[in-house]
């Protein structure tokens, strides 16, 4: 593996890692915009990367919609795209190296035990894994293997404090004995788990920084766990406050207007200059070529209220 690429310079690297289950809508472009923005107004690199691990989840055609889209208002990959479903032998050499430094273990766990009265819910819906297959016998796997079960890897976590400083959201401490117990790095399909790939990837790619939704705040300390693992650098994290509509209701992917349908109605400069606006990039909604706005970019601006809000609810609607 060719870790630490960007490292030998001070270039900055950033990078928009969309999962292709469903459609891009006014939120994830505002986001988009926002990774491109930072690296580029640092005279940075910007990559795209396509985090389709889950090949069921996420068709090829979704993915293929969302690069014509982010290329169509002029975001683009400054190197070739990495797409994790073609990655697998690189996240088994991952999960190797893991097993060399800690307890990587199989887990046989159904969903139902896990969801199973008296289990610990986090705050991102997640359990607090109780560490039932963490003592298994190599006899108590023979015999689980034989019935046909397929188990998922889960990795030993210490019971230690991650601290880190975010870029918006300031300092950041979570014990993750607590906060989310030894976690799975691949499931039990046999699909490898966002939390190894994302940081494999970051890795290999010499990302420097990190533009996202604050809803990935709350999995970072897991990131960071694994780069220190792995011997990789740790990116500055940016957690960007959710995307909401003007009445202040957050967006989902299941809603809204898919942006591919906006560039065709209202054209990309429109589209750019009315999210500028509501980013607070721009003092007006003007029509603007993203290129335009690198000069002006200011993530203290962008970020001096507490929420980003689309402003014109038109770029909204379902
Ligand atoms: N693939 C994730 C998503 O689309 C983002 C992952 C990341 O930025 O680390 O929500």
């Amino acid at each position: 593996m060719c870790y630490n690429k960007a490292m030998s310079s001070d270039m900055v690297i950033g990078r928009f890692a969309p999962t292709p289950s469903g459609f891009m809508h006014a939120g994830n472009l505002l986001c988009a915009m926002l990774a491109y923005l930072s690296a580029k107004s640092k005279g940075g690199k910007f990559i795209i990367r396509i985090e389709d691990l889950d090949a069921v989840r996420c068709p090829r055609f979704a993915a293929l919609d969302i690069i014509e889209t982010l290329n169509a208002f002029g975001i683009k990959s400054d190197e070739p795209m990495l797409w994790q479903s073609e990655r697998a032998s690189v996240y088994q050499a991952a999960v190797q190296k893991l097993a060399c430094k800690t307890q990587v273990y199989p887990c046989y766990c159904t969903r139902a035990e896990l969801h199973a009265e008296g289990i610990t819910r986090l705050p991102d819906g997640g359990i607090l894994y109780p560490k039932t297959c963490k003592s298994l016998t190599a006899e108590n796997i023979a015999e689980r293997e034989k019935c046909g079960l397929k188990p998922a890897l889960r990795i030993s976590v210490p019971d230690e404090v991650i601290t880190f400083t975010d870029g918006i959201c300031g300092e950041q401490s979570q014990n993750l004995a607590l906060a989310c117990g030894d976690f799975i790095i691949r499931r039990s399909d046999g699909v490898y788990a966002y939390q190894l790939a994302v940081v494999v990837d970051d890795g290999e790619s010499g990302v420097t920084e990190v533009v996202r939704g604050a809803d990935l705040l709350y999995d970072t300390p897991r990131q960071i766990y694994l780069q220190r693992l792995l011997g990789l650098p740790t990116p500055k994290y940016y957690h960007i406050p959710l995307m909401c509509d003007a009445n202040g209701r957050k967006l989902s992917k299941s809603e809204g207007d898919s942006a591919k349908r906006l560039l065709k109605d209202y054209g990309p400069q429109r589209i750019i200059g009315e999210l500028a606006f509501s980013a607070n990039i721009l003092d007006e909604p003007r029509p603007i070529d993203i290129e335009r706005l690198i000069p002006l970019y200011d993530k203290n601006k962008v970020l001096s209220n507490s929420e980003l809000r689309i402003k014109n609810a038109e770029l909204l609607k379902g």
